[in-house]
């Protein structure tokens, strides 16, 4: 039995602590991603909404509205618009409710073309 189980056990501790150092392969680790809201339109948050299989990108009106937490990191909106969608770099999603996982990014690339 591994002594990490007994301490838990003798000490009361039900979680792992967190790392004091990053994994090193947390570098590789597929994340959300990060949205250049100069760089969005209305056309393309629509057709970013269209490509997202877990529906975690919608539109309302001038929003691009991103639920971070349904987000899988697919990558498929990167490959659509690489140059509004960038990675974020952050896979640590922590949040005292859900709805704090859903950010609201304004199209500002609309203003550009009116
Ligand atoms: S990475 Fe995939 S799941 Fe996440 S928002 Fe983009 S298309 Fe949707």
């Amino acid at each position: 039995m591994p002594l990490w189980f007994l301490r838990g056990v003798a000490h009361g501790v039900v979680t792992t602590r967190y790392p004091a150092r990053a994994e090193p392969s947390a570098a590789t680790l597929p994340t959300p991603p990060a949205f250049r809201p100069e760089a969005l339109t209305r056309a393309l948050a629509d057709q970013l909404q269209g490509i997202c299989p877990s529906r975690a990108l919608a539109r309302d009106a001038d929003t691009l509205v991103f639920d971070v937490g349904a987000c899988t990191a697919c990558g498929r909106c990167r490959e659509l618009a690489p140059g509004a969608v960038i990675a974020s770099g952050n896979f640590e999603l922590a949040a005292t409710s859900r709805a704090n996982l859903v950010k609201r990014i304004p199209l500002l690339g609309e203003k550009a073309t009116r």
